[in-house]
């Protein structure tokens, strides 16, 4: 194994490099990120802390060992419980502060009493691969609890298992042998593995964190492009790509849905108290709907409403619950009462595109109007039978 042959001092000096590196990546991301995607931060300081210990290390010709190895441990344990804290805010964890200020401060215990008072180096390579133990197990509990399912968790996952399986290694190994081999420097070759394995994690694990932070960064994009940032259903873009999905399947119900007067309760009662309503609409469309089907905001204070597989029987048993819905005594007091109309159009066959189904449905909503607001009007389908003739002919 030439990878054993390494001088470990060499090791030291190109992990410590990587970190430097990795701090600069994370630090570039922290700076770009949106800040919804948290945690960069503490895993920025996270890392500093590993290159400052790695430092410290380095100076051990310089400093007595009695100062340097109770600091640079220190140092390194505060390290490694920023990159936990990082991780648990990036899952929206609350942060174990009470576990990081405890572990560095019984790593720095653990180094002064089998320093100083029973000078024992196998208890303190044992001790102190404990609790980076603790820290690295609670990091991976948190992944394996809060991660999405996606292989960029389970890449982020393994790598603090694997870190966490090679410290309960050091431990116990440092036990069987009397801390004869666990010298970083000097030991033998499964320490020099041990020192090797370590180094690769400083790079593998904010690699890692990368991996899982670019793919929040990449799930909140498409859904910042695809939904309506008042409200939070689709937007027309988001709506044609789940159109295109759904409308090869099956055919579709569809609903056009007007506030009535909006602009009367906006002049009454302010933009604002507007926005509130619109949120609200959103909010009691959804509530009617099953998971399959999707609402989108197309601007202003119309929605439109897609359900898969749906009579028109059923479309107007939704459109009704909806009505209802706004007739019950509201969670909100302060809202203005308002009231909605709704137009129903149902795919007359699979050529029907969406714009033919929007037409009609959009008719369907006029009529409404024009009957007296507040009502559910429903799509004559002769009308896209007629247009389909019409294309046939035009072709
Ligand atoms: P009708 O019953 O015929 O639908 O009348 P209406 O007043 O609802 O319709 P109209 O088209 O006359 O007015 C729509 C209003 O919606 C005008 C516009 O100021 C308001 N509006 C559009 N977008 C927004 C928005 O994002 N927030 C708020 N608060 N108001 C909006
Ligand atoms: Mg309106
Ligand atoms: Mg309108």
């Amino acid at each position: 194994m030439s990878l054993v042959k390494l001088d470990p001092a060499t090791i030291i000096l190109m992990s410590t490099l990587m970190a430097v590196a990795m701090c600069v990546v994370l630090f570039a991301a922290q700076r770009s990120f949106p800040s919804t995607v948290q945690g960069l931060r503490e895993w920025v300081f996270g890392m500093l802390g590993l290159v400052v210990s790695s430092v410290l290390f380095g100076l051990r010709d310089m400093v007595p060992p009695c100062i340097l190895l109770p600091v640079a441990n220190s140092v390194f344990l505060c390290g490694a419980g920023m990159l936990l804290i990082g991780t648990q805010r990036f899952y929206g964890v609350r942060p174990a502060w009470h576990l990081f200020h405890g572990v560095w401060l019984l790593g720095l215990l653990v180094m002064l009493c089998w320093l100083y008072l029973w000078p024992d180096f196998a208890m303190r390579v044992t001790m102190f691969s404990l609790l980076m133990l603790v820290l690295n197990a609670t990091q991976f509990l948190v992944i394996a609890r809060h991660g999405e399912r996606h292989v960029s968790t389970l890449f982020f996952g393994m790598l603090t298992l694997v870190q966490s399986l090679s410290v309960l290694h050091r431990a116990i190994s440092a036990l069987q042998d009397g801390g004869a081999g666990s010298d970083i420097l000097h030991g033998g070759p499964y320490h020099s593995l041990y020192l090797a394995v370590t180094a690769f994690m400083t790079l593998l694990l904010p690699v890692g964190f990368m991996t899982v932070a670019t793919r929040r960064l990449q799930s909140l994009l498409e859904q910042r492009s695809n939904r309506d940032p008042l409200t939070a259903v689709l937007n027309r873009r988001g709506f044609a790509a789940w159109h295109a999905r759904e409308s090869a399947r099956r055919p579709l119900a569809l609903m056009s849905i007007d506030l009535d007067f909006f602009k009367a309760i906006n002049d009454r009662h302010g933009h604002a108290m507007g926005d509130r309503v619109l949120v609200d609409v959103a909010g009691v469309i959804s509530g009617a709907l099953r998971e399959r089907d999707a609402v989108a905001r197309f601007g202003g204070e119309e929605f439109v409403v897609l359900l898969p597989d749906a009579s028109p029987a059923r479309a107007e048993l939704v459109a009704r619950r909806i009505q209802d819905a706004l007739r019950q005594p509201r969670p909100d007091p302060a809202l203005p009462k308002y009231t909605l109309s709704i137009g129903i159009a149902c795919q007359a066959s699979h050529d029907e595109t969406l714009d033919s189904l929007l037409l009609r449905s959009d008719l369907a909503l006029y009529r409404a109007k024009q009957l007296g607001r507040d009502r559910i009007e429903v799509a004559q389908p002769e009308l896209a039978q007629l247009k389909h003739r019409q294309h046939i002919c035009q072709n």
